[in-house]
C-alpha cells in the first residue's frame, strides 16, 4: 500500500510515527510524507528518507495513494477531504480528528472494541476511519468487558483531562503558569517560617494577576481547574461532553445521538437510531480540565443490566483486552498505580477504585487513568492501516 502521511510532525503524529516504528508497521507500507509548511524539505528517516516532503495543500500530489493517514487537524479536513472525493480519489482516508467523526459514511475506529462495525463497514465499501475522541476511547477500552457484554444500562464520566488534549501550546503554557505560581511563592518557601496563608496569599495573587501566562486556556489551569471543554452547545452541555454519548454509542454500532436527545438522555435509554440494532447507552458527563500533562482520568458510574457479583465485575473488566491493568481497590495501590505519573506513556489503561455503591442493587463506581496520545489518538489509527494492510 502507498500511504501518504499528514500531520506527522505534530503531537498526535509524532506519536503515530514512533508507535508505527516499535511495531514495524513501515515494513508493510510504503509511505510518502507530506507537509502543509515544509514542501520540498526532509521527511522523517523512514523508507526512502531523501525524497523531499510533497505539497498537502496540492490535491494533485496525492494520485496514486492507496490510503492518507492524517493527524493534521480538521481545517485541513475539512478543505482536502471533499476536493480529493470531488477529484476521484477513493482511497482509504485515516484521520484523528474529529471533522467527519458523525458522517454518516464515516466509521469512529476502536477496534477491540468495534471490529464487526469495522469489517461490515469495510465489506459496505467505506472508506474514510476515523479516531474517536481521545476521552471516549479511553473510557470504553476501560470498560471493554462490560461494555462487549451489553452490560451497561447508564453511566456518568465525570472527567479530569490533560492538557495534551488541548495541543502542544496549552502544555507548554501549563508547565508556564507552574512556573509563574513557583517564582511567586519561592521567596516565601525558602523561609521554613513562612506562614502557609501568606504563601497562598502569593499564589492566588499571581493566578489572578493580569500578567499571568493564559493566552491558550484563557484562565489559570496550574493550581486551578477549568470545568468546560470545547464548545458550548447552548443547552448546558459542553460539545465534548455531548460526545461523550454519541460517539460510545456510534463505536458500538447504536446510532448516532444528536445533542437534544443525549441531554434528555433518562436511565430508561434514549430513542432508537435509525437503523441501529440496539437503543443508545445514556452516557452523561461533567468533563474538566486539570493540570495533567497527557493522562486523562476519569470517575465514573455505571448502572449496569444486571447486579453481578464484585468478583465478576473485576474479572470482566479485566479480561476484556490486553491493555486494561486492574488495580486493587487499596490506598497504596490506587495512589502508586492509578495516576496519571504512572500511566504516562504507556499503552496500558488503568482501572481502580472499583467498588459495589450503595445506592442500590447494580449500581458501580471506578476510577481509570490511559494516555490521551496513545489509545486516545495514535494507536487506533496504526491498527487501523494494519487491518487495511491485512497483516
Ligand atoms: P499539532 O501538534 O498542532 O500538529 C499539527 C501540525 O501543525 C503538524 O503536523 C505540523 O504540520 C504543524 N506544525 C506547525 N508548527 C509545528 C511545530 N513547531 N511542531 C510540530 N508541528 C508543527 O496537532 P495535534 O495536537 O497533534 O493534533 C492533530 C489532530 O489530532 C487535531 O485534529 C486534533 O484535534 C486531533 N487529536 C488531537 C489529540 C490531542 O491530544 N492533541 C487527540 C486526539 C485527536 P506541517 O508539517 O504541515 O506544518
Amino acid at each position: 500500500m502507498r500511504v501518504g502521511f499528514v500531520g506527522w510532525r505534530g503531537m498526535v503524529g509524532s506519536v503515530l510515527l514512533q508507535r508505527m516504528q516499535e511495531e514495524r508497521d513501515f515494513d508493510h507500507v510504503d509511505p510518502v510524507f507530506f507537509s502543509t509548511s515544509r514542501a520540498g524539505g526532509a521527511g522523517p528517516p523512514i523508507g526512502t528518507a531523501d525524497v523531499p516532503l510533497r505539497d498537502a495543500n496540492d490535491p494533485k500530489a496525492f494520485a496514486g495513494l492507496d490510503a492518507i493517514v492524517t493527524c493534521q487537524g480538521g481545517d485541513w479536513t475539512h478543505a482536502m477531504h471533499p476536493a480529493l472525493r470531488a477529484a476521484g480519489w477513493s482511497g482509504h482516508w485515516i484521520d484523528a480528528a474529529s471533522a467527519l467523526r458523525m458522517n454518516d459514511d464515516a466509521v469512529i475506529i476502536l477496534d477491540p472494541l468495534n471490529r464487526g462495525v469495522i469489517d461490515e463497514a469495510r465489506a459496505r465499501g467505506a472508506k474514510d476511519w476515523i479516531g474517536g475522541n481521545c476521552t471516549v476511547s479511553l473510557m470504553m477500552m476501560a470498560f471493554a468487558g462490560l461494555l462487549e457484554r451489553d452490560l451497561v444500562e447508564w453511566m456518568t464520566c465525570m472527567t479530569y483531562q490533560a492538557a495534551s488534549g488541548a495541543g502542544a501550546q496549552n502544555m507548554r503554557e501549563l508547565l508556564a503558569q507552574m512556573g509563574e505560581a513557583h517564582l511567586a511563592a519561592k521567596a516565601l518557601l525558602e523561609s521554613p517560617g513562612a506562614s502557609i496563608l501568606d504563601i497562598d496569599r502569593e499564589v492566588a495573587g499571581i493566578l489572578r494577576d493580569e500578567r499571568f501566562p493564559t493566552e491558550h486556556f484563557g484562565v489559570p489551569l496550574a493550581g486551578s481547574l477549568i470545568p468546560w471543554i470545547d464548545k458550548d452547545l447552548g443547552n448546558g452541555m459542553s460539545r465534548e461532553e455531548w460526545k461523550g454519548s454519541a460517539e460510545l454509542n456510534k463505536i458500538l454500532g447504536r446510532g448516532v445521538v444528536p445533542p437534544e436527545h443525549a441531554a434528555r438522555a433518562s436511565p430508561q435509554g434514549g430513542p432508537r437510531p435509525p437503523g441501529a440494532a440496539k437503543p443508545p447507552i445514556p452516557v452523561e458527563s461533567i468533563c474538566v480540565r486539570i493540570g495533567a500533562m497527557r493522562c486523562h482520568s476519569q470517575a465514573v458510574t455505571i448502572k449496569l443490566t444486571e447486579d453481578l457479583p464484585q468478583a465478576e465485575i473485576e474479572s470482566l473488566i479485566a479480561g476484556a483486552n490486553e491493555w486494561v491493568r486492574l488495580v486493587p481497590n487499596t490506598r497504596d495501590a490506587s495512589i502508586r498505580h492509578l495516576t496519571p505519573a504512572a500511566v504516562t506513556g504507556k499503552l496500558e489503561i488503568a482501572v481502580g477504585r472499583v467498588r459495589k455503591l450503595a445506592l442500590g442493587p447494580g449500581y458501580v463506581g471506578a476510577f481509570t487513568v490511559g494516555d490521551q496520545l496513545l489509545w486516545g489518538a495514535a494507536e487506533p489509527l496504526r491498527r487501523m492501516l494494519r487491518i487495511l494492510v491485512g497483516r
